[in-house]
């Protein structure tokens, strides 16, 4: 279905000059980047931001036509400028953004994600949460949210809302089953969206669910987005901190502050026996943040209604707010 929405978009785009030079766009892809997901197509259209007016008209006449493709439900369009990008440009009202980041995929980093934004709201702040997780974007389910983002009069995306926290994924502009070789520019072109083509007012707290490792993407945000700080999320296994060392590496290369490790999974107390389990091991992650120098944050346990509620779009901070985990979301968030 993609395939035949781009073909008719090539067909509009055929006929379309360059308000500046009078050129023909066609398939041009350093002047525009098509991203669509489920009918809802994402365009943007690389300029220089000073003739913004000019392109007006032509942004316009783009949007009515490729709406009236079959099986279009949405069309987005950011006038956007390839220079600002490479001039560190993702632009945010935010006082602080804070990116969560895991070595490895699975050890509870966007969970940690959701049940902190909630914990920074619950303590009175303004607070949004970006989830760039390409490989699984699993924020809006964590968070509830089921909706589609439209968007306003200036072309912009309304983030989803839930519990009073903006949201705004990446899987809503990408097929997270593209293949990879497409995935390098489109992911670059939507991480930039999310952040310079969303409406998100002023925040104090933008939280970001990187995606797990330390490729491109993690690179192109970490230099782009002016991060605060970030937090990284580990499992006390040997195996997960060989990559938590590759991660502490990559934001002190590109000089983003650690503001401290998080061991989840430390241990699970059992209801019959109140004995603590350690099924992990544990103490790994507070070894390894002394031996580098970064604050140790806190130790998550094991907690079985946690799994279940995130399923259900619940997170723990929520709707299970006595319980222990919660407790410590919300100490590490006032720490913050
Ligand atoms: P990641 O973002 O690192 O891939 P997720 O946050 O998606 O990991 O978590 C993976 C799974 O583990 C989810 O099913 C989540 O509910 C569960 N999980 C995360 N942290 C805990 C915890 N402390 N106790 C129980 N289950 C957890």
């Amino acid at each position: 279905m993609n395939n035949n929405i781009i073909n008719d978009i090539y067909k509009i785009t055929a006929n379309l000059k360059d308000p500046l030079t009078n050129e023909i766009w066609y398939k041009n892809t350093n002047k525009f980047n098509i991203l669509i997901k489920d009918g809802s197509v994402n365009i943007t259209i690389n300029i220089d931001l000073n003739d913004r007016e000019k392109y007006e008209q032509l942004e316009l006449e783009l949007k009515n036509s490729i709406s009236k493709i079959d099986n279009v439900s949405s069309v987005n369009i950011v006038l956007t400028s390839e220079k600002n990008i490479k001039e560190k440009n993702f632009k945010i009202n935010s006082k602080k953004i804070i990116a969560i980041a895991s070595g490895k995929g699975g050890v509870g980093k966007s969970t940690f994600a959701v049940n902190l934004a909630v914990a920074l709201s619950k303590i009175g702040n303004k607070v949004g949460i970006l989830d760039a997780d390409i490989y699984g974007p699993s924020v809006p389910r964590m968070m509830g949210i089921s909706d589609k983002p439209k968007t306003n009069d200036t072309n912009k995306l309304i983030p989803l809302e839930n519990y009073g926290i903006k949201c705004m994924s990446i899987g809503f502009l990408i097929d997270v089953d593209t293949p990879a070789i497409w995935r390098g520019p489109m992911v670059m072109k939507a991480l930039e969206q999310m952040f310079n083509g969303v409406d998100w007012g002023e925040l104090d707290f933008l939280i970001i669910d990187l995606p797990p490792g330390t490729g491109d993407a993690q690179l192109s945000l970490a230099q782009n987005s002016k991060l605060s700080g970030s937090i990284i999320i580990s499992t006390p296994q040997d195996v997960a901190l060989i990559d938590v060392r590759k991660g502490i590496n990559m934001f002190r290369k590109v000089d983003v502050p650690i503001l401290g490790i998080v061991e989840n999974m430390s241990y699970f107390i059992c209801k019959n026996c109140n004995e603590k389990h350690e099924i992990f091991s544990s103490g790994g992650v507070r070894k390894e943040s002394e031996k580098n120098n970064i604050p140790f944050l806190g130790e998550l346990p094991i907690d079985i209604n946690l799994r279940k509620l995130s399923d259900e779009g619940k997170p723990s901070c929520v709707s299970d707010i006595n319980s222990e985990i919660s407790k410590i979301y919300i100490s590490i968030a006032k720490n913050i």
